[in-house]
């Protein structure tokens, strides 16, 4: 079943109404970055990635019934990571699919940034990975797209993660900190991104994002990226599987 947006939907009225909401006061509210790029190795297989202890499923663009990108992508390499918060209180009644096609409808649509500001219509949606607060992460943007924002930075080279919620009034989920651990793992192995290149949006531009509550824990989940991230790629190198990573050297470690 696809559905492409509001008008399309066959959501009721009043989940119309949720969606809509959600999508206006995040956006509104939150400047974010679209565009990334995946790396050919992943292409048609991010559903599932299992090193180690690594496990993360993916929900692929096929899957949540995504539309195609709108001209104007501009390509980049991704050699770095920027996290998010959506800035409006999670919606875990919301299916991540549903979630995901009225995204895309709203950045695919010219929208109102403040009271006198409006952006032209984005390519695609604005991340490049959606965690939703039962940990279910969706396939964005394809990272080998540059994202846009409404704050002021360069989205150049970076791979732009959302968590769902609003954490400067309530806390990311135990689920969704998991899911971020096993997406960072991945991503920091697949495309050669040092543990140094995982910063906040707030690292860039004017903004609270991605929320209090997660930057008090993201030393930590960078910690057990780092923890993760080094056992897979010692596992790696012994069985003689650095095929698996092509950017990981063993020979650095
Ligand atoms: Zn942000």
């Amino acid at each position: 079943m696809r559905q492409a947006g509001f008008t399309r939907c066959k959501v009721g009225a009043r989940r119309r109404q949720a969606l809509a909401a959600y999508l206006l006061v995040g956006i509104a509210c939150n400047p974010m970055s679209i565009g990334s790029v995946r790396a050919s190795s992943l292409e048609g297989s991010s559903q599932y990635f299992d090193q180690g202890s690594a496990l993360a499923k993916i929900l692929t663009r096929e899957m949540w019934g995504a539309q195609p990108a709108m001209d104007g992508v501009q390509p980049q390499e991704p050699l770095s990571i920027i996290l998010h918060h959506t800035g409006v209180r999670s919606s875990p009644k919301l299916s991540l699919e549903s979630k995901m096609r009225a995204l895309q409808s709203f950045s695919q649509q010219r929208a109102q940034v403040s009271e006198t500001r409006s952006r032209a219509p984005w390519p695609d949606v604005p991340y490049h990975y959606y965690i939703d607060p039962s940990g279910r992460i969706a396939e964005g943007r394809d990272v080998r797209y540059k994202g846009d924002t409404n704050t002021d930075y360069d989205v150049t080279g970076h791979i732009q993660i959302a968590l769902e919620g609003n954490f400067e009034h309530e806390l990311p989920t135990k689920q969704q900190l998991e899911a971020a651990r096993d997406l960072l793992t991945w991503l920091t192995l697949s495309w050669g991104i040092p543990i140094q290149g995982i910063t906040a949006h707030k690292d860039h531009a004017k903004t609270v994002c991605p929320g209090k509550h997660l930057l008090e824990v993201l030393p930590r989940l960078l910690s057990t990226v780092d923890i993760q991230r080094t056992s897979i790629i010692a596992s790696m190198c012994t069985q003689e599987r650095s095929h698996e990573f092509p950017r990981v050297r063993c020979s650095e470690r």
